[in-house]
């Protein structure tokens, strides 16, 4: 059966999420949202907003759902703090290219790492055309479930701004 894209359109961050740990995805997707209490997106807020200004750049809102940097009409950029979430970044940024493909806009992505004052060019190919399908089905899946999957801690569980909700014990 043909991916019809309209049926499965999220924001580029559950993607970002799915790639992280699918429990976050979910209690994202129930708008329990922490993250604005949280130091490391004030920071990635900052430095999206400060960093590369001298760069031509275009903040494009599509479908009121996902804004995307575009620059020197030929790029699509994310910025991070640093690499340490390589994948996840790198398929948020494949989901944008594979949207805008959808809609017969051709670019490429770029993704800077601020810290490591690096630059990572991706391109959409077959394959990740692929992936970021499977990913959105899954996506939409483990959303419309009642409950969250299973808590497994995870390396950067405690960087999460979910960390007290998922291992709070009670006194
Ligand atoms: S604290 Fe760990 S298990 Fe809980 S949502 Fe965050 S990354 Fe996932």
């Amino acid at each position: 059966m043909e991916f019809n894209l309209d049926n499965f359109k999220v924001q580029g961050v559950k993607v970002n999420y799915y790639y992280i740990c699918k429990r976050k995805l979910w209690l994202y997707s129930k708008g329990i949202t922490m993250e604005q209490n949280s130091d490391r997106v004030m920071i990635g807020k900052l430095v999206h907003e400060n960093s590369y200004k001298r760069l031509k750049k275009k903040e494009v809102l599509i479908d009121d759902m996902l804004k995307i940097d575009i620059l020197d009409n030929d790029y699509v950029r994310e910025v991070k703090i640093s690499s340490k979430m390589t994948k996840a970044d790198k398929m948020q940024l494949i989901y944008y290219l594979y949207y805008l493909d959808s809609l017969g806009i051709k670019k490429k992505g770029q993704i800077n790492y601020v810290k490591e004052r690096r630059q990572e060019e991706i391109e959409l190919t077959n394959e990740y055309k692929r992936e970021i399908e499977k990913a959105l089905i899954d996506i939409k899946e483990i959303s419309q479930k009642k409950k969250p999957p299973e808590l497994v801690k995870l390396p950067y569980c405690t960087k999460c701004a979910y960390y007290e909700f998922c291992f709070a014990k009670e006194v």
